[in-house]
């Protein structure tokens, strides 16, 4: 086999995984990006879904009615538009451009999530945190953080939205070690994106097209995984364009999902769904106010401990 150039991505680690189209709340097409049949963690990330960008036609919208969640954290990152979260602990906040919410569910929450105005234009990634072992029985908690560190330099806008880069330090607090970035390039710039050598990353272009290493093409849809020992990634915008790299030390531990669960046995799953489904108190009082109905959890048949969607 030949010798790869210096910084052609080589390795057989690398992985180019294929999102997959799904739908949220009332026909909203989404791209999953994990879990993903070949990868279900990025460090604590186990979940990724990008929205958009979309135009909502007059009077439709964003709307995912209340549903449960244990054992995790979401992360939403809103590009465009405006969405509304409440939740069973009364929260009841509005998230735009630039902001990030952050639910942590630990032993249980109920939250909904609809779009702030219909007709309006939607741009999002929502990702979930496992939680490790030591805490994912914790209580319940929500933050919004409507600033985010920023560093700007010649056609680059780089957002630390988790952990730090460059000792900028994000202040969404999360409980296992993790970063994740927003990145925005113009045509033709190139950045030589650092990395920490300990963590895995993942690489999802949002919207343009990427170069990498001055040889492999990175589009929307296709989620780039880097394995550990990676110190530097060249990227060079061939577009506009705006890219999000999660990343974190690989976890060992072994969380099982199904639906908007995170835990670690079948057990733990089929009482969730079923305390869902027949006495949803267990996760709080119903947050009001959704334009949509409450979700049913899907039953767990041959539990492939994935999304059903899968
Ligand atoms: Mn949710």
């Amino acid at each position: 086999m030949d010798t790869p150039a210096p910084g052609h991505l080589c390795c057989d680690e690398v992985e180019w995984l294929d999102s997959r189209q799904s739908v949220l709340g009332q026909g909203t097409r989404i791209r999953r990006a994990l879990p993903h049949r070949e990868r279900r963690l990025i460090g604590a990330w186990c979940f990724l879904d990008h929205a958009g960008p979309v135009q909502f036609a007059e009077e439709q919208g964003l709307h995912v009615g209340p549903h449960p969640h244990i054992g995790l954290q979401t992360f939403t990152w809103l590009i465009e538009g405006e969405l509304r979260h409440r939740d069973s602990l009364g929260t009841d906040q509005r998230i735009r451009s630039g902001q990030v919410n952050l639910m942590t569910a630990g032993r249980g929450i109920i939250h909904s999530e609809d779009s702030a105005t219909a007709g309006d234009r939607l741009h999002a990634a929502q990702l979930w945190i496992a939680l490790p072992e030591a805490e994912r029985h914790r209580p319940p908690a929500f933050a919004h953080y409507p600033q985010l560190p920023v560093l700007t330099q010649e056609g680059v806008q780089l957002t630390v939205l988790v952990g730090t880069y460059q000792r900028h330090t994000s202040p969404v607090e999360v409980y296992s070690p993790l970063i994740a970035l927003d990145v925005q390039l113009q045509a033709g710039t190139t950045l030589p994106l650092v990395l920490q050598a300990g963590f895995e990353h993942g690489l999802l272009v949002l919207e343009g097209k990427l170069l990498l290493e001055h040889q492999d093409r990175l589009s929307p849809a296709t989620l780039l995984y880097l394995p550990p020992g990676l110190r530097q990634l060249s990227i060079k915008a061939l577009a506009p364009t705006r890219v999000l790299l999660i990343g974190g030390a690989p976890l060992n531990e072994t969380p099982l999902l199904w639906w908007n669960f995170v835990a670690r046995t079948e057990a733990e799953l089929r009482q969730a769904v079923d305390d869902w489904n027949t006495h949803p108190e267990r996760f709080g009082p119903m947050p009001e106010g959704s334009g949509a109905a409450p979700l049913q959890a899907p039953a767990l048949g041959e539990v492939r401990l994935q999304s059903p969607a899968d």
